[in-house]
C-alpha cells in the first residue's frame, strides 16, 4: 500500500531498519512546526540544532533514493500542527497506510496515538530501535519494589556482557564512583572542546522572520553543535581521544575557564538519535581495551551514565507519566528568579553556570545539579518554572530525560523516587569542587552577615523547614546530627538570614 511514514525531529536514526532500502511506495515526512517551536520557550541553539539536523537527515534520505516530503517552517502548505499536516498529506497524496515511530515524549505519544486511532487507514507504530531497554522494562523489572538505578544498571550490564568477567563485574566491583570525585588540580590541562563551524544563518533568519520567540545567543556562521552523523561521531572520537582518560576523575569538577571540562557533549547527538547508546558504549569499551591511558573507573563511570542513568530515567518517565509532570512533594511555590534568564547575579557560581548555558546551551551535570538545581531547591522554587527552564535552555533537553532529572533527581519533587536523598549542599561543596568562590562577591565561609554566601543559610533553612520529611531518612543522618548540634540562637540567626535573602531573591 501507498504508505506515509512520519519521522519526528528527535528520531534521526540512520541505522533504523526503515531506511535499509528505498521503496517507491513509501514516502517519509519531516516537518518544522510552530507546535514544536512554541510548547516551551527554547534556547535558539536548541531549535536551530534540531532543524539543521532534520534538514541534513532529509537530504541523506533523498541521496539514498528514498521519497521525502520536508516542510520548512515557512512553507505555504505548512499548517504548523502535526495532525493537521498529516491530514493534508494523506488527502493530497492518497496514502493508504500511515506509520510512525514511537515518540519518546508523552505529549507526542498521546497526540499520535489518538490521531492514529481515528484514522480510517491502516496504521502502525514502530520502535525507534535506539534505546537498550523498552519503555515498560523498568516498571516490569521492579514491580512494586523501589526503583534503584544501580540494580537496573547491573541487570543491563549482565544481559549485554558489558564490562563483565564471567558473571561478575570486571575488576570485581560494579561501581567506581568513589574514585570519581576529584576537583581540578593546577597541573591538569583541560582541552579546548572540539566544536564545529556550521553555517546556520538561513535557519536563524527563518526563525526571526517567522517571529519564533527564543532566548540565548548564537553565532549563525559558526554553530558549534553536531548536526549530522559524521559530526556526531567526530564529537565522540574527540571525547575518547582527548577527554576519556580524565572523565572519571574530574566528572564532578567545575571551573570558570572550562565550560565542558572532560565531558563528552554527546547528549544532543544521542537524544536526536544520530548516534545510539549501544554504539557509544561499545566504542568506549573498545577504546578502553586498546588504550592503557583509560582506567576501568573512567570507562565504568561513563558507561554508567549511558546505560545506567539514561535508560533508568527513560523507564521512570514511562512508568510515572502523566502524573510525574505535576508532582511537588515539598510544596515549593516561589517564582524562578529573573537571573536564571540573564546570568546577572552576584553569586559567581550561578553567574557562570547560567552565562555559559545562555552562550552554549550547555552546562555539565554537576553544574545543572549542584549549582542551578541546588539553588532552586534550597530556595523553594516551584518545580514548574524550574522544569520549563531546564526544558528550554539545554541543547539536549527533551522531556523524557529532562523531567526525571529536574523534578526527580534535582528538585526531589517526586518524593524520592529517583534520588534517595535531596541533592543539596552549602558553599563548602561548591568551593571544594570549583574555583567559583574565589571570584565571588559573597564569602563562602560566612553563614550570616552581609557577605554571607546565600547557599549556607539557605541550606540549613531547607533542612529545618523540611525536618519532618527528612529526619528519618538514614542517608541524611549526618546532616541532621550537625544541625542538631547548633544552638537555638544559631538556628534562628540562620533562618533570619535565609528569609532575608529569600525576600530579595532577585537581587542576590
Ligand atoms: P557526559 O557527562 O559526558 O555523560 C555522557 C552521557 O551520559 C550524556 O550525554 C547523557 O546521555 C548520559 N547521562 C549522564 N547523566 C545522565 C542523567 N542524569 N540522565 C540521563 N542521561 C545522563 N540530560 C539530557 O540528555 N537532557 C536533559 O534535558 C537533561 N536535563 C537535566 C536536568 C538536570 C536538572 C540535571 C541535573 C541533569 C540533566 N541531564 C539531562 C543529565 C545530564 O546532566 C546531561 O545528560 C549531561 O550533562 C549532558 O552532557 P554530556 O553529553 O557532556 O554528558
Ligand atoms: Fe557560589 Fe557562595 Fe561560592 Fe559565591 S561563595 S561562588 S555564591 S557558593
Amino acid at each position: 500500500p501507498k504508505t506515509l511514514r512520519l519521522i519526528l525531529g528527535d528520531q534521526l536514526n540512520h541505522k533504523h531498519s526503515w531506511f535499509s532500502s528505498p521503496d517507491d511506495s513509501v514516502t517519509y515526512v519531516l516537518m518544522e512546526m510552530r507546535q514544536e517551536t512554541d510548547y516551551v520557550l527554547h534556547h535558539i541553539q536548541k531549535v536551530v540544532a534540531f532543524f539543521a539536523a532534520m534538514r541534513e537527515f532529509a537530504a541523506w534520505l533523498e541521496e539514498r533514493g528514498h521519497r521525502v516530503v520536508y516542510y520548512k517552517l515557512d512553507d505555504a502548505e505548512n499548517q504548523q500542527d502535526l495532525t493537521r499536516n498529516l491530514d493534508q498529506l494523506i488527502d493530497q497524496h492518497g496514502f493508504e497506510r500511515f506509520e510512525y515511530l514511537l515518540p519518546d515524549e508523552y505529549r507526542l505519544d498521546e497526540q499520535l496515538r489518538k490521531y492514529a486511532g481515528k484514522l480510517s487507514l491502516e496504521t502502525a507504530a514502530r520502535d525507534t530501535e535506539h534505546f537498550i531497554t523498552q519503555r515498560s522494562d523498568l516498571r516490569e523489572f521492579f514491580g512494586d519494589k523501589n526503583y534503584l538505578m544501580e540494580t537496573f544498571y547491573r541487570d543491563i550490564r549482565k544481559k549485554h556482557g558489558w564490562l563483565m568477567t564471567g558473571s561478575g563485574p570486571e575488576g570485581g566491583k560494579w561501581n567506581y564512583d568513589h574514585q570519581n570525585r576529584k576537583s581540578l588540580p593546577k597541573n591538569v590541562e583541560v582541552v579546548t572542546p572540539r566544536t564545529f563551524r556550521n553555517d546556520v544563518s538561513d535557519i536563524v533568519e527563518l526563525l526571526e522572520k517567522e517571529g519564533v520567540k527564543t532566548f540565548g545567543s548564537i553565532d549563525p556562521e559558526k554553530f558549534i553543535w553536531p548536526v549530522n552523523r559524521e559530526q556526531s561521531l567526530t564529537v565522540l572520537r574527540f571525547f575518547l581521544d582527548e577527554c576519556f582518560a580524565n572523565f572519571g576523575d574530574y566528572q564532578d569538577a567545575m571551573h570558570t575557564d572550562h565550560w565542558s571540562m572532560f565531558h563528552s557533549r554527546v547528549s544532543f547527538a544521542m537524544n536526536s538519535k544520530l548516534i545510539s547508546p549501544t554504539e557509544v558504549v561499545e566504542r568506549a569499551i573498545a577504546y578502553y581495551r586498546e588504550n592503557d591511558s583509560v582506567e576501568l573507573a573512567a570507562v565504568e563511570g561513563f558507561v554508567r551514565q549511558i546505560i545506567g542513568w539514561r535508560e533508568f530515567m527513560r523507564g521512570v518517565y514511562w512508568a510515572k507519566m502523566p502524573d510525574y509532570e505535576t508532582e511537588n512533594y515539598l510544596n515549593h511555590r516561589r517564582h524562578l528568579p529573573e537571573f536564571y534568564w540573564t546570568g546577572k547575579t552576584k553569586m559567581n557560581c550561578l553567574h557562570h553556570a547560567i552565562d555559559q548555558s545562555l552562550e552554549h546551551a550547555y552546562a555539565h551535570h554537576i553544574q545543572r545539579l549542584m549549582i542551578t538545581g541546588n539553588f532552586a531547591l534550597l530556595a523553594n522554587i516551584d518545580p514548574d518554572p524550574v522544569d520549563d527552564w531546564y526544558l528550554g535552555i539545554y541543547i539536549d533537553a527533551i522531556q523524557w530525560v529532562e523531567l526525571p532529572n529536574t523534578r526527580g533527581m534535582s528538585q526531589f519533587a517526586d518524593g524520592g523516587l529517583v534520588a534517595t536523598k535531596p541533592y543539596i549542599s552549602s558553599a563548602n561543596y561548591i568551593n571544594k569542587m570549583s574555583n567559583y568562590c574565589k571570584g565571588c562577591h559573597y564569602d563562602h565561609k560566612e553563614k550570616t552577615g552581609e557577605k554571607a554566601c546565600p547557599f549556607n543559610s539557605l541550606y540549613w533553612n531547607f533542612l529545618m523547614r523540611h525536618e519532618e520529611k527528612f529526619a528519618d531518612n538514614g542517608r541524611m543522618n549526618m546532616m541532621y546530627s550537625l544541625l542538631n548540634r547548633k544552638s537555638s540562637e544559631e538556628k534562628e540567626a540562620l533562618i533570619r538570614q535565609a528569609e532575608s535573602y529569600l525576600r530579595r531573591i532577585d537581587e542576590l
